[in-house]
């Protein structure tokens, strides 16, 4: 069986980190988490109380990324050293990143690092530019997407168990918000590369979704 590079874009909420956790464990393969590099990056714009374009741009070179693996498999994210995970996955992380993500500095910097992580092989990256920029070559390219609502109800549970008191409007107006800035940047817009295979996730189950998406990596790796 060859190794492969599996690039996972999509829209926010539409599961893709459940998805490309799941196919990297039963490839034995290792899952980057795109969003989260530049959530980090994002945290640390905020916690420094950088605003200004040109500043962020210069202040990248003292942003170190990286993951830690825990005992229990899962990774979490580092920034500086730091165990960030628990900092990077609020809204307001998360419209920041958003935000910083539309420099092209910032991107430059962050692809560079993810086509390095890619360089062997035996990797599952998660994104929005993975399939069109960072692997324009991965063998198998999927494309996420599911209807707004469906998503804004997904992050909306996500934050209540993390015990956040959001409202749902609030949530769907932020997807919808995210989405457009996603597609509508002018670097690296999200966008599904010509040869991806699409997956709307909507009304499908876990477990079918799984299904299909092992069976596709079982073709790319023959
Ligand atoms: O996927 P996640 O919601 O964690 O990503 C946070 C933000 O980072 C996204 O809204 C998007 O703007 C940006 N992002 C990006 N390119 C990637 C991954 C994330 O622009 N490859």
């Amino acid at each position: 069986m060859k190794k492969i590079i599996v690039a996972i874009d999509g829209f926010s909420s539409c599961g893709k980190s459940t998805i490309a956790k799941a196919l990297a464990k039963y490839a034995g393969y290792t899952y980057v988490d795109t969003g989260a590099m530049y959530r980090a990056v994002a945290l640390y714009m905020l916690r420094h109380e950088i605003t200004e374009q040109t500043d962020i741009i210069n202040t990248l070179t003292r942003v170190q990324i990286g993951f830690a693996l825990q005992t229990d498999g899962t990774q979490h994210t580092t920034l500086n050293g730091e165990d960030v995970e628990a900092h990077i996955r609020t809204l307001e992380v998360g419209n920041k990143a958003s935000q910083i993500s539309q420099i092209k500095e910032v991107r430059a910097f962050l692809v560079n690092q993810q086509q390095a992580m890619g360089s062997a092989k035996g990797i599952v990256m998660d994104g929005r530019d993975i399939a069109t920029v960072v692997f324009p070559d991965a063998e198998l390219k999927l494309f996420l997407t599911a209807r707004p609502e469906v998503r804004a109800q997904r992050r909306y549970d996500e934050l209540i168990a993390k015990g956040e008191h959001p409202d749902y409007n609030d949530v769907l107006r932020d997807v919808n918000d995210r989405d457009y800035r996603d597609t509508h940047r002018t670097e690296s817009p999200l966008r599904q590369a010509e040869d991806a295979i699409v997956i709307d996730n909507s009304d499908m189950t876990r477990e079918q979704q799984m299904e299909h998406i092992y069976s596709l990596f079982n073709k790319a790796t023959i």
